[in-house]
């Protein structure tokens, strides 16, 4: 079964909004198991509009229409498709009602082109709207399935899920479903990881690989096709321990771990303890780790020094350290993490320090940063980094890879 998404409006072309209802329903109809092989985009414009739908009809069983239900005059896409089909456009008498009770309840009223909204292909199975005034629609017509639904994501996404899925599953039975395992990798580039895993890389076709990469982090979505999830499970398994047979030192996760989540679970497990002293990040590693639900128990606090002074005042750097070896270096990115782990009497001490850039920061070249971990009873160390991203996705990067230090 191929699918083509068709989203209508003009603002989409005019890049006002994001495709987004295209996103969501290829993503659902992969879990369904029914592959989408064409994404369209087509302004708000009768015969342009036409033209998408015959391209369709040769290329897909379903289509799928986003957008242009609604009742103003630039909404043509029932009226577009039911003159393609050669279908009469009829009133519905349920989502008539559900529009009169909506202008009696905010008190407004109603007028004529509102009543054009209740309007539907004739023999069309009505999805009704939950969530707004339009209603969707399912339809056949010389083997093909046409669904129609609203623009608006908060109408479309419902409704998809709970009327469209179910009607076209209806129509065509239970499909097997794509099912997908995403590892996550830091401190290995993406093209070091490809050359690394190439023969698993070309010899997959159930489950397939694929690398994907994002600023700062690489991933490997593994995707399998099968009858059921466990199914989908026992074969990308094999694959997934192979791949960490390989590459195994720089997974720190799977789907939804985060590097953040990932330490928060090791702190609390073990029952440890962190403070950071930040100057190059500015608060930002304190930050990324307290949007992790029960942290409280594991981050005591922090102290963000960002100018020299600073350093020297609130955790007694030592002004020789700073004049000898520099602010971007590892003796005060050790000398951070040290002097707050004593102070928050923690587990683990970080500090981050370094050139974010654009400009060079104290005779070091942008994107030089220091991570200083001391650790309770260990010898404290230090990281170097050379970044090459902008001032915040080095900040960022920076955050990242403490959080990678610490758990590795
Ligand atoms: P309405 O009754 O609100 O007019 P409609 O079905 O006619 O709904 P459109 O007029 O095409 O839909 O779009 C309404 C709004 O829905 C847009 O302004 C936009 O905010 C959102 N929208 C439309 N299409 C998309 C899309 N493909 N992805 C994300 N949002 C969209
Ligand atoms: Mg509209």
């Amino acid at each position: 079964m191929k699918a083509e998404i068709i989203a209508v409006g003009s603002e989409l072309l005019l890049g006002q909004i994001t495709n987004t209802n295209a996103k969501f329903i290829s993503a659902r109809l992969a879990e369904a198991g029914i592959d989408v092989y064409y994404h369209t985009v087509v302004g708000d414009n009768p015969e342009r509009l036409a033209q998408s739908i015959r391209l369709a009809q040769q290329r897909a069983d379903i289509l799928i229409f986003s957008g242009g239900l609604g009742p103003t005059k630039d909404d043509l896409t029932k009226e577009t498709i039911a003159r393609e089909l050669g279908r009469e456009l009829v009133s519905d008498e349920e989502a008539l009602e559900t529009i009169k009770q909506y202008f009696k309840q905010v008190g407004k009223t109603m007028t004529e082109n509102n009543k054009k909204q209740a309007l539907v292909l004739a023999g069309a199975t009505v999805l009704p709207n939950r969530h707004g005034m339009a209603p969707g629609m399912g339809i056949e017509k010389d083997g093909k399935q046409y669904v129609l639904l609203p623009g608006p994501p908060h109408e479309l996404e419902p409704m998809f899920e709970n009327e469209a899925i179910p009607y076209l599953l209806g129509v065509y039975g239970k499909q097997d479903i794509i099912f997908s395992k995403v590892l996550k990798l830091q401190g290995i580039g993406e093209s070091e990881l490809e050359v690394r895993i190439q023969s698993l890389l070309e010899n997959q076709t159930n489950p397939t690989i694929a690398p994907l990469a994002s600023p700062g982090m690489v991933k490997l979505r593994i995707t399998a096709k099968a009858k059921s999830e466990e199914e989908a499970e026992q074969l990308i398994l094999p694959v997934e321990h192979q791949i960490r047979s390989i590459v195994g030192e720089y997974i720190y996760g799977v789907d939804e771990d985060t590097l953040a989540s990932k330490t928060t679970e090791l702190l609390l497990q073990n029952d440890w303890s962190i403070s950071a002293a930040e100057s190059l990040t500015s608060g930002m590693f304190m930050a990324e780790l307290g949007s992790e639900p029960g942290i409280g128990n594991a981050l005591k606090g922090g102290v963000v020094v960002y100018n020299k002074e600073m350093k020297i005042e609130q955790l007694g750097i030592l002004p020789s350290l700073l004049e000898y070896h520099g602010i971007v270096s590892s003796e005060c990115a050790e000398a951070l993490a040290e002097s707050v782990r004593e102070r928050f009497a923690t587990t683990f001490g970080v500090g981050l320090t370094g050139a974010a850039g654009p400009e060079p920061h104290d005779g070091e070249p942008p994107g030089t940063v220091w991570i200083g971990i001391a650790t309770e009873g260990m010898a404290t160390e230090s990281y170097k980094l050379q970044l090459s991203g902008s001032r915040n996705s080095n900040r960022k990067r920076s955050v990242q890879f403490a959080l990678h230090y610490l758990i590795q």
